[in-house]
């Protein structure tokens, strides 16, 4: 079974065809700058050895039905294609950032479904339109496949109302849907089940802290295999310090700049989302220069190390009580996955938690799942690579399967 997963931005779309057969990726790419003059388009084959071909071509593609097109012809191409005929792919797979409250798990996408990705739209006023577009798109493309929605929001659904309530006079919640939602959610169900995999641990009795770290970052306790809280909210500006955005910050805070720094709504929410986080602190957000320069006696890179790995610290104390009983924490994603200096600072002085690092595990440079703990680590600390479209296809054939 060959499955086509697609995650469609304003001026992108990046893609991966997957062999459900063998689970991975045949093809990865990604469409870049759509309706611009020098569009970009990355297409890289995969085999089953790992090796592959790469294609990179600058044309202009108008829009996201020419770019999608320009998919199709090189999936089917003789030499940087790896099917016969778009007939051969079974479904499509769709990243839907918000699926609001009332998706929670994939779905097959109808017109019911695509009603309510618009009625979300105010909840993500940047990505719902563009993954909208995205499923017109492919359905013109793919008449005959099957059309899934995997939503970003969907794993945090079970998380209880104590957790995901603001204490806000209660119409909000009931009339403007204000709520925890968070996001990352695909990322975090991944690391979840493989996590548990690899402990050998039946999810539904696993619990364990999960933390995402991209350029957006969030964290989520899981209790018995689901989604108990999260770090981001309403929006995902809310909880850790990421690349550009600050986190959390004292809700006053917009006051305070409106009134003595003469900043409206939009300047207020280009600080917090832009220009803040490590960025703030340094002016860039790329995680190695930040080290980097932190390594060469920086004193703003060490402070912005310090107070990422802090906020990082105070959630694992914070969720560790919130679940009671912790098996294990999971970092992933770019930093998470590859920075051994934010893992030691974030696990810093916890063993009376049950907390506690091997320094040469966690120095040591690989790409697989790994488990980072002393052995005298009551919690395990892993090291999962997150796969978000891995996760897309895996949940688009289950449900595909379900329906037949
Ligand atoms: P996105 O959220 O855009 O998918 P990624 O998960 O790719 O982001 O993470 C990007 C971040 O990972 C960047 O800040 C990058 O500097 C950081 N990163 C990648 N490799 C390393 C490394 N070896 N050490 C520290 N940070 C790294």
């Amino acid at each position: 079974m060959k499955i086509l997963v697609i995650n469609t931005g304003s001026s992108s779309i990046k893609y991966q065809l997957f062999d459900m057969d063998r689970d991975s990726a045949m093809v990865i790419g990604l469409v870049e700058k759509i309706g611009e003059k020098n569009s970009i388009l990355t297409h890289k084959t995969i085999d089953q050895n790992g090796d592959g071909k790469e294609k990179v071509e600058t044309s202009h593609i108008a829009d996201h039905t020419k770019g999608l097109a320009r998919i199709v012809e090189l999936l089917t191409d003789p030499e940087y294609g790896v099917i016969r005929d778009k007939s051969e792919i079974t479904a499509v797979g769709h990243r839907v950032v918000h699926g609001g409250e009332q998706f929670k798990s994939s779905t097959v996408i109808n017109e019911k479904v695509l009603k309510t990705v618009k009625d979300n739209i105010p909840l993500a006023p940047l990505h719902n339109p563009p993954n909208l577009t995205g499923i017109e798109v492919a359905k013109t493309i793919f008449p005959g496949a099957p059309q899934v929605a995997v939503f970003d929001t969907a794993f945090h659904q079970s998380i209880p109302q104590k957790a995901y309530l603001y204490a806000l006079p209660y119409d909000l919640y009931l009339k403007n849907r204000v709520r925890r939602y968070g996001f990352h959610g695909t990322s975090h169900a991944y690391v979840t089940v493989e996590a548990a995999k690899f402990m050998g641990i039946s999810r539904d009795k696993f619990n364990l802290i999960t933390i995402h770290l991209g350029n957006g970052a969030s964290m989520t306790a899981v209790k018995n295999g689901r989604s108990f809280d999260t770090s981001m909210g309403l929006t995902p500006l809310e909880g850790l310090v990421m690349g550009t955005r600050s986190g959390d910050v004292d809700p006053a805070l917009p006051f305070f700049l409106a009134r003595n720094l003469d900043m409206d709504l939009k300047d207020i929410d280009q600080l917090l989302n832009k220009e803040s986080g490590i960025k703030g602190f340094c002016g860039i957000n790329d995680m190695r220069e930040v080290e980097d320069r932190a390594r060469a006696g920086d004193e703003r890179a060490k402070t912005a190390l310090d107070v990422y790995a802090y906020r990082i610290k105070k959630y694992i104390g914070a969720y560790y009580a919130a679940l009671g009983r912790l098996d294990a924490i999971v970092f992933t994603a770019g930093i998470g996955e590859n920075s051994p200096l934010i893992r030691s600072m974030c696990c810093k002085d916890l063993q009376e938690l049950g907390i506690k690092i091997d320094e040469d595990k966690n120095r040591e440079r690989r790409k697989d799942e790994r488990d980072i703990s002393a052995t005298d680590s009551r919690i395990r600390i892993l090291v999962i690579p997150t796969n978000e479209e891995k996760r897309i296809a895996r949940e688009t054939k289950r449900v595909i399967e379900h329906i037949n």
